[in-house]
């Protein structure tokens, strides 16, 4: 998959950004890691309509990181209000299946 560098989720564009160092660009941003979404290797800024991802990880781990704040992004906008564990469990069975199908070219 190639990550965008901008996507439209429900309508609102968020920009998609691979960061170097997640901390570093959370304190240029003065953000505080706790609005963000909890995940060392990927955030979303909802208020900047912004999305994180590590860019030291791997591809896989990257492209995983975007369905999950894609999935972020969603349960908020439509308060499913589901739990994070619920969300990682969507992220991993999503992401399997595309890449079981061959979904994810690059
Ligand atoms: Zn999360």
């Amino acid at each position: 998959m190639k990550i965008p560098k901008k996507i439209i989720i429900l309508g609102i564009p968020y920009k998609v950004k691979l960061v170097n160092s997640m901390t570093k660009t959370l304190k240029e941003l003065d953000i505080t890691e706790e609005e963000g979404d909890k995940q060392a290797i990927g955030y979303v800024l909802c208020k900047n309509s912004m999305i994180l991802i590590d860019r030291k990880t791997s591809q896989e781990t990257q492209e995983s990181t975007f369905i999950h704040e894609i999935l972020e992004v969603i349960n908020d906008s439509l308060e499913l209000n589901l739990v994070h564990r619920n969300i990682s469990s969507l992220e991993a069975s999503l992401y399997q299946v595309l890449k079981d199908n061959k979904l994810l070219r690059s």
